[in-house]
């Protein structure tokens, strides 16, 4: 008989699908390519004469199956769906995690502000707040004027950032806190043309209840690396180096969730390569979905509805695949 499908919330990792509405502005005229049913997204690659897209993913379409999908713009929704019982967790005093990938302009950065600043008009308590960038498996403080700190393993294997700062909030102010880190990093965009989408941005949230909340708007996707070996640019090494770091933590993360996902179905136990790079270092206490861990994670895959998107969709959907 087949195995019948826990519902969303009762799982501890989740994998969702996000595509963002098309942008007058912005798509100048496409036309939908990505369509989303439940656990279902639908890529096409052509409309038929009618206008319409094929969503039974037969004709010059391709189907995905994620846990689950959609394609609201409406960000309340997305919240009630699958950040709240993440935060719910972290405020029982657990580990609360909401990850958000995707190619630049897919919609990242809108979405974890967005989850942020529906959570704060909850009214949820948070007793401190911590904001921090890893940009060349380097990290940077964002709460303190980007200051670059060191990772450090302590004695229980856990890796701790020295000397992060943690901000203690009183009511109301927590906004505030997140808004300086905010701009410290779309400043630190405009000087080097979009610094942010070549970093992982971490915002932590500390609560009453001894739990945590982390919001992760990770490094674009796409991978550049080959547009930029072969450009002019004085800065080509260094933007090479980057990418391909990118790229291997955002294959690492992958890899740990995989194997997480397998170890918590039992059998025998996978090792996970946590260690492999700063961002599953940083990530492993709130990866760590066994059975008996108070953690919740939920990792949204952003893709954007165009149709010269769809080699990064593609790409996208296949790596979020490999994690369900
Ligand atoms: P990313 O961080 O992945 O590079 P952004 O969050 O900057 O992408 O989004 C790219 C553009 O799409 C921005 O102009 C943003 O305002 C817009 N956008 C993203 N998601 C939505 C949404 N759900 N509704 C309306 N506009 C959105
Ligand atoms: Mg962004």
């Amino acid at each position: 008989a087949p195995e019948s499908k826990p519902p969303l919330s009762e799982l501890q990792s989740t994998v969702v699908c996000r595509c963002r509405p098309l942008l007058p502005d912005h798509d100048n005229g496409s036309f939908q390519a990505v369509t989303t049913n439940g656990p279902n997204i639908y890529v096409h690659k052509e409309v038929s004469k009618a206008g319409l897209v094929n969503t039974t993913g037969k004709i010059n379409s391709k189907k995905f199956q994620l846990h689950a999908s959609t394609s609201d713009g409406d960000d309340q929704s997305i919240y009630d769906l699958f950040v709240q019982a993440v935060v719910e967790k972290s405020t029982a005093g657990g580990i609360g995690c909401v990850l958000a990938y995707g190619q630049t302009g897919a919609g990242k950065t809108h979405t974890i502000e967005a989850m942020m600043e529906i959570m704060f008009g909850t009214g949820i308590e948070i007793v401190a707040v911590s904001c921090f960038e890893i940009r060349s498996d380097e990290v940077h403080d964002l709460l303190n004027d980007g200051e670059e700190l060191r990772v450090l393993t302590g004695a229980e294997g856990t890796d701790n950032i020295v000397g992060l700062k943690k901000v203690e909030t009183v009511e109301g102010e927590v906004t505030e806190v997140v808004g300086r880190a905010k701009s410290l990093r779309s400043t630190a965009s405009t000087n080097a043309n979009d610094q942010s989408s070549r970093s992982h941005a971490f915002y932590t949230f500390f609560l009453p209840s001894g739990g945590s909340l982390t919001f992760v708007d990770l490094a674009g996707s796409e991978n550049k690396a080959d547009a930029i070996s072969h450009s002019e640019s004085e800065n080509a090494d260094e933007r090479l180096k980057e990418m391909k770091e990118i790229n291997k933590s955002l294959g690492d993360l992958k890899e740990c969730i995989r194997l997480t996902l397998v170890n918590s179905k039992g059998g025998k136990q996978q090792h996970i390569p946590y260690r492999r790079s700063v961002l599953t270092r940083l990530l492993r206490t709130s990866l760590d979905v066994s059975p008996t861990s108070e953690v919740k994670t939920t990792f949204l895959c952003h893709v954007a509805p165009t149709r010269r998107s769809l080699p990064m969709t593609i790409n996208s959907l296949n790596y979020a695949e490999q994690m369900v």
